[in-house]
C-alpha cells in the first residue's frame, strides 16, 4: 500500500465493502454516506439488479470499439434517456465521466457553427462559482479561481458572469424575482460587450454543486436565460453532471426551472458508482446540421459508448423510474432540509441551509448576520471532512467564494434509498462534526 497517487497526501482508510447507503473500511469502520461521494452513488452501494445487469452484460461481451459498432445497451440506454430528457433533446453521446461530457458538448457547439455557416462562433460564456471538470477544457469554462489558477496558462479564455446566488447577492429589499431577471441580464450584457456574432454557448450548471453547495437559480432565471441565449443564436449548455438524474427530485434539474438546453451533460448518478459513464445529449437541430453537414461529430475516446457502463447506467436509469424514486427523493429532500434547519438553522455559524431534493447545501459562516465568511487559512470545510469522517460520515467539503477563494460550504448528496431513520443519523453525526471543526478553528 501507499503507491496510489491519489488528491491527498493524507492517510486515508481503505475502502473493503459498500452496502446500502454505508462505506466500510478495512479495519471495520461503517461510514454513513451522507454525499454520494460527491453526488455519485444514488442507489447506495450494492443494488443487486445493477450488480446482476453488469454480471450479465460482461457474460455477453465487455467492449467493442464505437469506430466498428454499435451496442445494445448503448442503444437501449439511449432510447430510455430520450424518452425522459427535457422537451427537444433527441440525440445521445455516451462517455466515461462528466469532464468528457463537458469537453464533447463545447466541441459539439462550435462544429454545429461550423456546419452552419458561423465560423467566427467560438466563446463561451460561464459563471464564476461553476465546476465543469477537470480537463483543461471544462477547467477553463469553470469558475471557480483556486482550482484554475495553477493552469491559467493552459486555459482557452472564457468569459466569466455572476452566478445566480440568492444568498449572498439578491439586494437588500430587492424581490427574488427582481433579482433573478438582472442575474440573467448580466449575460445579455456579456454577450453585446464580446459581440454575438462571436458567442458559441453559454455554460451553466442548474444547481451549483460543488463550488457553492447545492445553489439552485431563483424562479425566473434560467427562462430569462432561455431567452438571451434565443434572442443572440447562442447554445445553452447546462451541466447536469451532478444535479442531474434525479439528485434535485426530477430527473433532470432544469425541469423545474422550466426549460430546455441545447445541450445537456450528465454523468455521477447515471453510473452511480458501478461504472464509469457519463454522456452528453442534444437537440436534433445541432445532430442533424451535423449528420447533414460534414457527417459526422469529430470527437471519440476509446472508451465511449463502453457497453458494460452502457448497461450499468441503463440498470441504474430503470432503478430510478421503476422503483419510484423520485417522487421519494422530493419527499425525503423535504425531511433533510426540515432535520438541518431544526438542528442548524439557529446555529450562529451556520448562514445558510439550501438545495432541491436529495442535494442539499450548508453554507458556513464567521458571522451570521454579516454573512463574513471564515478566514480561509481556518480551513473549516476540510476540518468539518475531517471530523465527519471521525464520526462516522462521508460529506463533500464544497468550497469556493465569489472572489474565488475556498469558501466553506458542506454538500450533501445521500443515496435516493436513505430512510429517515439514517437522516437522523446523518444530521447527528454532521452538527458533532461542524461543532467539532469550529470549536478546534475558533478556539485556534
Ligand atoms: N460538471 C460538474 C457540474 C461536476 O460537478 C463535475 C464533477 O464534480 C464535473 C463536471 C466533472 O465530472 P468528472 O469528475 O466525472 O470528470
Amino acid at each position: 500500500m501507499g503507491h496510489v497517487f491519489g488528491r491527498s497526501n493524507a492517510q486515508l482508510p481503505s475502502a473493503v465493502r459498500g452496502e446500502g447507503c454505508y462505506i466500510h473500511d478495512a479495519s471495520g469502520r461503517a461510514y454513513l454516506d451522507g454525499s454520494g461521494g460527491a453526488a455519485v452513488s444514488c442507489l447506495g452501494h450494492s443494488d443487486p439488479d445493477v450488480r446482476a445487469a453488469i454480471h450479465a452484460q460482461l457474460d455477453q461481451l465487455a467492449f467493442a470499439h464505437t469506430g466498428f459498432f454499435t451496442s445494445e445497451p448503448a442503444e437501449s440506454l439511449a432510447e430510455l434517456l430520450i424518452e425522459h430528457a427535457p422537451a427537444g433533446i433527441d440525440r445521445v453521446y455516451l462517455l466515461s465521466g462528466g469532464s468528457e461530457a463537458v469537453e464533447a458538448a463545447i466541441k459539439l457547439a462550435r462544429q454545429y457553427f461550423l456546419e452552419t455557416g458561423e465560423p467566427q462562433r467560438h466563446r463561451v460564456i460561464a459563471r464564476r462559482q461553476s465546476y465543469h471538470g477537470n480537463t483543461l477544457g471544462a477547467l477553463a469554462a469553470g469558475g471557480n479561481a483556486w482550482r484554475r489558477e495553477k493552469y491559467a496558462p493552459l486555459l482557452v479564455e472564457t468569459s466569466h458572469i455572476a452566478p445566480c446566488y440568492e444568498y449572498r447577492l439578491r439586494a437588500e429589499g430587492e424581490s427574488a424575482e427582481a433579482y433573478g431577471l438582472r442575474a440573467a441580464d448580466e449575460l445579455e450584457a456579456e454577450i453585446q460587450r464580446l459581440g454575438p456574432e462571436t458567442v458559441m454557448a453559454f455554460i451553466a450548471e442548474p444547481v451549483v454543486g460543488a463550488t457553492a453547495g447545492a445553489v439552485p437559480a431563483v424562479e425566473g432565471y434560467f427562462k430569462r436565460i432561455r431567452e438571451i441565449c434565443d434572442r443572440h443564436g447562442v447554445l445553452l449548455i447546462l451541466d447536469e453532471v451532478m444535479c442531474g438524474m434525479g439528485r434535485t427530485g426530477t430527473l433532470f434539474a432544469c425541469e423545474q426551472d422550466g426549460i430546455s438546453p441545447d445541450i445537456v451533460t450528465i454523468a455521477k448518478g447515471l453510473g452511480a458508482g458501478y461504472m464509469p459513464i457519463g454522456a452528453m445529449l442534444c437537440t436534433a437541430k445541432i445532430y442533424t446540421a451535423i449528420a447533414e453537414g460534414s457527417g459526422a461529430f469529430q470527437h471519440g475516446h476509446t472508451y465511449h459508448g463502453h457497453p458494460l457502463a452502457a448497461a450499468a447506467g441503463r440498470a441504474v436509469l430503470t432503478g430510478i423510474l421503476g422503483r419510484n424514486l423520485l417522487p421519494q427523493v422530493r419527499a425525503r429532500g423535504e425531511v433533510l432540509q426540515a432535520a438541518l434547519t431544526e438542528a442548524l438553522g439557529q446555529h450562529p455559524h451556520v448562514g445558510d441551509i439550501r438545495g432541491r431534493g436529495l442535494f442539499r447545501g450548508i453554507e458556513l459562516v464567521a458571522d451570521r448576520d454579516g454573512k463574513t465568511p471564515f478566514n480561509p487559512a481556518l480551513k473549516i470545510n476540510a476540518k468539518v471532512k475531517r471530523f465527519a469522517m471521525d464520526e462516522g460520515l462521508i460529506c463533500y467539503p464544497a468550497g469556493g467564494t465569489l472572489d474565488g477563494q475556498r469558501g466553506d460550504h458542506v454538500l450533501l448528496a445521500p443515496p435516493f434509498i436513505i430512510s429517515e431513520e439514517q437522516i437522523g443519523e446523518l444530521v447527528g453525526k454532521l452538527s458533532r462534526a461542524i461543532d467539532r471543526a469550529l470549536d478546534g478553528a475558533i478556539a485556534a
